[in-house]
């Protein structure tokens, strides 16, 4: 594997960190490696390995009186648990009154 390769996938693995809106406090102090990603599912509230949480992204901008793209919102949740998945599913995002 050349430098850019392992650089590259890297990099890709942190954008995808950050796309669903969390970067585990475990990995400021602790290579990811040793330890993994993990993040918390906003339904059950269990921190869960990286591969059993899927993101849903809600543009609320428009909802909210805004331009398109300026308020997007991410829910983490379960991919493998129905109850998760159906609490993402029903979930509307921030709606100021
Ligand atoms: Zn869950």
């Amino acid at each position: 594997m050349s430098v850019w390769t392992y650089l590259s996938a890297r990099i890709s693995g942190v954008m995808e960190a950050v796309r669903k809106g969390n970067i585990p406090v475990t990995t400021a102090t602790q290579p990811q490696h040793l330890y993994g990603l993990q993040f918390r599912c906003k339904a059950c509230n269990a921190m869960r390995p990286d591969a059993q949480i899927s993101v849903r992204s809600l543009d609320t901008s428009e909802a909210n009186g805004m331009p398109a793209g300026t308020l997007k919102e991410n829910f983490n949740y379960c991919n493998d648990r129905p109850a998760c998945r159906e609490t993402a599913q029903q979930w509307k995002g921030f709606l100021a009154k």
